[in-house]
């Protein structure tokens, strides 16, 4: 019997052959099991109350068949042996006795248990407590007998469980991959868009949807295989209602590829969702319906992939697991073999084996996995608290927090030093292991400190940028720079002309020809000859002012002061159009001196220093990152958000309100933070990204606490 033994040890009371027995609990059902070669028939019990299975041995079902009609343990070890035609151990019924005491297997007759049980009814409040911790994060209410639903779902998807939808699926797979390939930079505005109450409310929706098509895709196949599927209701997850079935009869089946069909049944639902949902999306022209293809496809991909198949929580890939390693109750047994474990490489301590059939491989793999299941679930339950904290309620997220904190870190810690006090006697402390884990945990500080990077949004531009204006107001009769071109120095930009000076020179040229036509009409005249001279002077004086213009008209010829590439050419700027005194028609940049701004929060900007690597990921994907250092920190917040790329009032990423005059207004204070390049950058255009900054790890020590003082009132609002 695999299950027994893990009573621990404090709880060995003794027990003599005269002891009363308490009687099994009558709900208690038991099932065939595997015949498992070396053991013999094997069995499961199931406690209905709380689903939780429990694998026993031939000996097991042999003592269990006459537990029901023994009144002492003498008694009991009298019956077994005299059917069994050997002696039986006292021992190994006391063991038994255990297990099933433990478990609470039994009816409340035994006066241990019922002790246990008063003690318990002594202390509501603590049951309460217990009780909603162990269910903040799920409560199920049961709605409907999905009976008749399922039977038709079975008879119309018959199709789904052929080889040609299994290629089918495959093909759709590899052209959502080269589809997402494709549409990479449009997946990166997608998931900033979920951070709009649209889009996470079409992310609830997705995952609704998909959680739904998991379950009816548990219920579907368990019907197929014969299972009863008594309901199928709401699950209510940390206050979010999700559909799920009822399918622990499948523990009915007893062919384990089966069993594992029902369970692995809800992920490939999922993930054929997802396939399909993915699909769509590239297919579909852009709008809302669109978006929530989007969060349909990836919800349904990571919630299988990234929650479900991992074997760490009580979800599908737990079951899956404990099913494929043929060891029922997989999260427990694999505690008792890891504490049993570190107990002993700690302290010394030698206790009761809790699975003594166990290979050495299957035991250093149990310990392994217990010791991943803590660490995952500990960051899980930090992670929702972390994220009820930043999007929901503040003081509920401090309280998640300290809750979690006392339960997954001090909680276990106590109770192992209570035991150890329980057993001080034996504790001989194996100090290299002690001195290992110790520097170990000094190691993960440390590098989880180093690497806390600060991030925030940025800009990357060029650095020299000459703004081109016109020098006088007057008419555009030609603009030659065009974006983007490149231009050497003096190379001609634009034609201006002055109204004064076309004025003056149409004038000169009017008078010019009135006065041709005059010298013309008085050729024949001779007594106007000394007028004709007069004449002959005036229109040379009108050359003349003609000449003056033209060269005026020279000066608002535009050159480029130096070379660079032309940016921002006025939009408007057609040929006849006006233009105004000193307005900007162009710039001129120099696009291989890039500089990188950041724009860091209040609560960061004390781990910045000067001198610190940075990296620039620039929105657009399909620009290189850049490489640079620190080489200015302000020491004042912006007023105003220098490019609109980056207020939110244009859905960038730096919470903003446009203030009166127009100008973009921080609602929280950013600091600018200033950073060259590495190496010289070209690039194509200004840039919005996300800029890393490595933390400087003692300044990150020294101002953590006040870090956390400073936030936890911020966020009070105290
Ligand atoms: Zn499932």
């Amino acid at each position: 019997m695999t299950s027994l033994g893990s009573a621990p040890i404090e709880r060995v009371v003794s027990y003599g052959d005269s002891m009363s027995l308490a009687g099994l609990r009558q709900d208690l059902e038991l099932f065939e099991g595997p015949f498992v070669p070396g053991i013999g028939q094997t069995w499961r019990l199931r406690d209905p109350a709380r689903n939780r299975f429990f694998e026993i041995g031939p000996f097991e079902f042999e003592v269990l068949s006459d537990w029901q009609y023994s009144q002492t343990l003498g008694d009991l070890a009298a019956r077994v042996s005299g059917r069994l035609k050997t002696p039986v151990e006292l021992d190994d019924l006391i063991n038994i006795f255990q297990f099933l005491s433990v478990n609470e297997l039994l009816s409340a007759r035994s006066e241990t248990v019922r002790r246990a049980l008063v003690k318990k009814a002594l202390t509501p409040e603590i049951r309460w407590f217990h009780w909603i911790l162990k269910n903040y994060l799920s409560v199920r209410i049961p709605l409907f007998n999905p009976g008749r639903l399922l039977e038709w779902l079975a008879s119309k998807t018959n199709w789904i469980f052929t080889w040609k939808a299994g290629i089918f699926a495959l093909i759709l797979l590899i052209i959502d991959i080269s589809l997402i390939i494709e549409h990479q930079s449009e997946i990166h505005r997608q998931i900033d868009y979920s951070f709009s109450l649209e889009g996470l409310m079409l992310l609830g929706l997705a995952s609704v949807l998909s959680k739904t098509v998991h379950e009816i895709g548990h219920a579907t196949v368990a019907y197929r295989m014969g299972v009863r599927v008594p309901a199928m209701g709401v699950s209510v997850i940390v206050m979010y209602p999700m559909l799920y079935t009822d399918t622990s009869d499948s523990w009915r089946l007893k062919s384990k590829q089966k069993r594992m069909a029902v369970v692995a049944a809800g992920m490939i639902s999922e993930f054929l969702l997802a396939l399909l949902a993915i699909f769509a999306w590239c297919v579909f022209p852009d709008g809302p319906f669109r978006s929530a293809l989007f969060f349909l496809g990836f919800v349904s991909f990571f919630v299988a992939f990234g929650l479900n198949a991992l074997p760490f929580m009580r979800f599908d890939g737990y079951f899956l697991l404990s099913d494929a390693l043929d060891l029922p109750n997989l999260h427990e047994r694999a505690a008792a073999v890891a504490l049993r474990w570190i107990r002993s490489r700690l302290w010394g301590l030698e206790s009761n084996d809790p699975e003594p059939q166990m290979s050495r491989k299957m035991r250093d793999f149990l310990v392994c996995f217990a010791i991943i299941t803590w660490l995952y679930r500990f960051i899980v339950y930090l992670v929702i608290a972390l994220l009820v904290f930043h999007f929901f309620f503040k003081v509920l997220g401090v309280f998640l927090m300290t809750v979690e904190l006392s339960w997954f870190v001090v909680r276990p810690i106590y109770q192992e030093f209570l035991y150890l006090k329980s057993f001080r006697k034996s504790v001989r402390p194996q100090w290299r292991n002690l001195f290992l884990l110790f520097i170990s945990f000094l190691f993960v500080g440390w590098f989880w400190l180093a690497s806390t990077s600060v991030s925030a949004p940025g800009i990357a531009r060029a650095r020299i940028e000459l703004s081109i204006n016109a020098p006088t107001a007057g008419y555009l009769l030609n603009l030659q720079a065009r974006e983007g071109q490149r231009l050497e120095n003096g190379d001609e930009l634009a034609l201006l002309i002055s109204p004064e000076s076309a004025l003056r020179s149409d004038l000169a040229q009017i008078t010019r020809q009135a006065l041709h036509f005059q010298l013309q009409s008085t050729a024949a005249n001779e007594e106007a000859r000394e007028s004709r001279e007069a004449i002959t002077q005036r229109i040379a004086g009108t050359q003349a002012a003609e000449r003056v213009s033209l060269s005026e008209q020279e000066l608002m010829r535009l050159r480029a002061p130096a070379a660079g590439v032309v940016r921002d050419v006025l939009p408007s700027a057609v040929a006849g159009r006006w233009v105004r005194a000193g307005e900007q028609l162009l710039k001129i940049t120099s696009p291989a001196d890039t500089v990188v701004y950041a724009y860091v929060g209040e609560s960061n900007i004390h781990e910045v220093r000067v001198g610190a690597s940075v990296t620039f990921y620039p929105d657009d994907v399909g620009v290189e990152p850049i490489r640079g250092k620190v080489v200015e920190v302000d020491g004042n917040a912006i007023r105003s958000i220098p490019s609109p790329l980056l207020a939110s009032v244009y859905n960038g990423p730096i919470p903003s309100v446009r203030g009166a005059g127009g100008e973009l207004t921080p609602t929280e204070g950013r600091y600018r933070v200033v950073i060259e390049p590495d190496e010289p950058t070209m690039i194509p255009r200004v840039l919005r990204g996300s800029v890393y900054i490595d933390g400087n790890v003692l300044s990150a020590i020294t101002a953590l606490p006040a870090r956390i003082i400073s936030a936890l009132m911020r966020e009070l609002g105290i």
